[in-house]
């Protein structure tokens, strides 16, 4: 087949049998790519009991869905999983293959690529063709935008976020092939998912808040970040944060913002002690308000957003929580 005739693939992911709002980002993108590129999407959904979702993935886009449905393929098993797309690609040769930054997708994308003997790049935040019609994979460093590109070797594989893309609207009267596949049975599996043991998610999800208060490595220790947790509690605000916090073990990787971490437009985003950095600031561009806090009136953070407080935040922090408290009360009694 000829490589710009070969489809532009994603990988869906499901949890429970729900297609994550991810896949379906990634088929808009995906048939904005194959109308350029003169192609098909194709989708692969792997799970049990997932046949009817095959009509959704059509409904955003994909022309085909390769459908693996089994109980053994409820859960995600890393080397099952791997297997069936491994031997699906070798025989379609799809020329993109795009997998959502999930906890699935992160994992299975540098294991089909290595098997592939392909490149990956890892948390893009933009995809886009080359006037030869190679995939730009944009991902931030540097303090810019780099490009990688993966001449040679096909597929071309990028992971990428929720929030990256827009939704595409659903077409329910769009017609697309379904191709069943055979779950192979003889799989060496030295890892097995057994069970899904889900946490309940703390405070108010990032993903829909209205406020968000991020703090950063600024925050200095745990009381500092006690601090910026309360300023969010005050303001009913979902509570994020940067990498250093994350490492730091005062905050969940979950409440990452940014590149390799969430996506959020909330109304108003507060950052306190954080620096700005690209790979961050990537996470709240859809925000209608961005407020910093930073005890560095030169920081770069205060370039990119509209209101800046140049302060340190341990000393600030507590007096504006007690400010809003006075606001919140006086608001009650009146
Ligand atoms: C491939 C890759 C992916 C990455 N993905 C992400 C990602 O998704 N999300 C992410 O956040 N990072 C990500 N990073 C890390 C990122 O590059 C930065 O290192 C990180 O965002 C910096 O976090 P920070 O601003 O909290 O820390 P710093 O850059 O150290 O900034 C701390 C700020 O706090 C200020 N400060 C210090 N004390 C106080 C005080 N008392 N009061 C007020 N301000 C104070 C300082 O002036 C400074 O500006 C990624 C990096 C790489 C290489």
């Amino acid at each position: 087949m000829d490589k710009t005739q070969a489809p532009v693939w994603v990988i869906a992911d499901q949890i429970d049998c729900r297609i994550l709002s991810v896949s379906f980002q990634l088929i808009g993108r995906a048939r904005k790519l194959a109308d350029e590129l003169e192609t098909s999407v194709e989708a692969v959904l792997l799970g049990d009991n997932v046949r009817e979702q095959t009509q959704q993935l059509v409904a955003a886009g994909a022309d085909t869905v390769y459908l693996a449905n089994s109980p053994e393929l409820y859960f995600y098993q890393p080397e099952l999983y791997t297997e069936i797309i491994v031997k699906l690609a070798q025989k379609q040769q799809p020329q993109i293959m795009m997998l959502g930054s999930t906890s699935m997708g992160r994992e299975l994308a540098p294991l089909v690529a290595a098997r592939l003997k392909t490149g990956l790049t890892a948390h893009c935040i933009d995809l886009v063709l080359d006037k030869d019609r190679i995939l730009e994979q944009k991902i931030p460093a540097y303090g810019g935008l780099l490009s990688i590109i993966c001449p040679e070797k096909r597929p071309q594989m990028a992971t990428i976020a929720s929030g990256v893309f827009p939704k595409p609207e659903m077409d329910a009267e769009r017609t697309g092939e379904v191709v069943e596949l055979e779950v192979p049975i003889d799989v060496p599996r030295r890892i097995e998912t057994l069970e899904v043991v889900r946490e309940e998610p703390k405070g108010v999800p990032l993903e829909s808040a209205p406020i968000i208060v991020a703090g950063g490595a600024g925050a200095g220790d745990p009381d500092g970040w006690q601090q910026i947790a309360d300023l969010a509690n005050t303001l009913n605000a979902a509570l994020g944060c940067t990498r250093p916090a994350v490492d730091e073990g005062w905050a969940d990787l979950e409440t990452m913002i940014g590149q390799s971490g969430k996506m959020v437009s909330p109304e108003c985003y507060i950052g306190v002690g954080l620096s700005g950095e690209l790979q961050h600031m990537v996470g709240i561009v859809g925000s209608q308000i961005m407020i910093a806090i930073n005890n560095d009136a030169k920081s770069p953070v205060f370039e990119k957003v509209d209101f800046g407080i140049v302060d340190d935040g341990r000393e600030f922090v507590p007096v504006l929580i007690e400010k809003i408290k006075k606001y919140q009360e006086k608001k009650v009694t009146c």
